[in-house]
């Protein structure tokens, strides 16, 4: 019995340490790299690029991975429009039997002017995917993703006697336009390089504190569909109504008749919004104009609920239009836009489960918070090929912690996201998401 005790103890000991020890080195090998990385991300937020255009942020990305030994493929991605590049990578590394575990960073920036006055701030301007200048500045913080995933990388590639399997990292481009993931799944992403069992992936966080990390079991953030009505009716003079159909009043009821697929045919159980975001028609006072636009967003979670709601939108619009006389070859033009869609963000509830573990043990208890889901959208669902691989995007805190208390205390809010304000602080943010990563890979791919 004294004996299966002092083994016993002795087998703590040797797992307590052994774990301290992975613990210590892991946060040795950050403090070594730091520096670096810190210089790395100020170079890649000084040269934002835009949506479809990441060519250089890609060859960088892809230079740095193959010098840390990975096998690298650039050009990734096929976008439905043939004259634009897809500036995807993929970059993997095999060490030997065992689970394939898949990493997203996003590679694109904003047309943005940057406004926070920082030596690295950025001065870039580019020409946009309709020829038009903007100032484009990494307003999304995907270049903290970029230097995050750099930093994994090479902790990876030097503890690989720590794990198995196959590591595959995707520099994804075009997120802010939601089509880069569809565009490497199109190009062949898990056939033309090893299908994952796992996908991670981790989004800074506007309001979070540096240091921390958050996780959102199940339905994380929403998808996102885009739609366009144009309602068309029979113009003529301000002063003659009744020889016309106004396209102007019969826009304003189908405005207010689309709350009430929210209100009253959506189960409150089930979120939803619909949100009129551009309404565009006539030219003057005493015109009656033939066709007024309107741009929608609509979010859910639930693809059912989302087919649902496009449906109710088509069937309320078309019928206020017969309700106003307006002729059938007159009839709204509801159009659901196949390329500014994008599926829900559901992160596999074990899996997030089992790395929020990791993170506490890792990062401890006081830096790990749940955080409720949001209607915001983004393409990382497409990875899970519809959930049918497990999935996980978890959010890393990026703010100075004393603003966020300083905003706390006073009511004010922080610059979101998109912000041409967001300033994301680089090295503890940098330091979490590296051991947040890193910790994660090695759970899922221990020996
Ligand atoms: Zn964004
Ligand atoms: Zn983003």
């Amino acid at each position: 019995m004294r004996n299966r005790i002092c083994l016993l103890l002795f087998l703590c000991i040797f797992l307590l340490t052994t774990a301290a020890y992975a613990q210590q080195s892991l946060d040795a090998m950050v403090d070594r790299d730091i520096a670096a990385l810190v210089a790395t991300y100020k170079t890649l937020h000084a040269a934002p690029e835009l949506s479809h255009h990441e060519e250089k942020t890609a060859a960088f990305f892809a230079n740095q991975l193959r010098t840390l030994g990975y096998t690298v493929t650039e050009r990734v991605g096929k976008y439905e429009r043939p004259e634009w590049t897809g500036y995807g990578v993929v970059a993997v590394m095999k060490n030997g039997a065992g689970p394939t575990v898949l990493l997203r960073t996003e590679l694109d920036a904003l047309p943005v002017d940057e406004k926070t006055g920082l030596p690295y701030a950025s001065k870039v301007k580019a020409q946009n995917d309709t020829g038009q200048e903007v100032s484009v500045m990494h307003a999304c913080g995907h270049d903290i993703h970029i230097t995050n995933m750099l930093g994994t990388a090479k902790m990876l590639s030097e503890l690989k006697a720590q794990w198995r399997g196959t590591l595959v990292l995707l520099g994804q481009p075009a997120e802010e336009v939601i089509d880069g993931a569809r565009a490497v799944l199109r190009d062949g992403l898990y056939d033309r390089f090893p299908k994952p069992d796992y996908v991670i992936a981790l989004h800074d966080s506007a309001d979070l504190e540096a240091g921390k990390v958050g996780y959102t079991p199940g339905y994380a953030m929403a998808s996102s569909t885009s739609v366009d009505i144009k309602i068309r009716g029979l113009g003529g003079h301000g002063a003659r109504p009744e020889a016309t159909k106004d396209p102007i009043v019969v826009a304003a009821q189908v405005i207010l008749a689309l709350q009430t697929i929210v209100s009253r045919e959506d189960s409150p159980l089930d979120p939803v919004v619909v949100t009129v975001g551009s309404i565009h028609g006539g030219t003057k006072h005493n015109i009656i104009p033939d066709e007024v636009d309107l741009q929608l967003t609509v979010r859910a979670y639930k693809e059912e609920v989302r087919k649902r709601v496009l449906a109710s939108i088509e069937r309320i619009t078309k019928g206020i239009a017969v309700a106003a006389g307006i002729p059938d070859d007159r009839a709204p033009i509801v159009k659901f836009s196949e390329t500014q869609v994008t599926s829900a963000t559901y992160n596999e509830p074990q899996l997030t489960e089992r790395l929020a573990a990791v993170f506490v043990r890792t990062l401890g208890q006081e830096n790990v918070v749940k955080l409720q889901p949001v209607m915001m959208s983004e393409d990382f669902g497409y990875l899970s090929l519809d959930q049918k691989v497990p999935a996980t995007l978890f959010t890393l805190g990026a703010v100075d912690p004393a603003k966020v208390k300083q905003s706390k205390d006073t009511g004010t809010p922080l610059p979101s996201l998109h912000s041409a304000l967001f300033q994301p602080l680089p090295e503890p943010t940098l330091r979490t998401g590296i051991k947040a990563m890193t910790s994660a890979v090695l759970e899922l791919m221990k020996k």
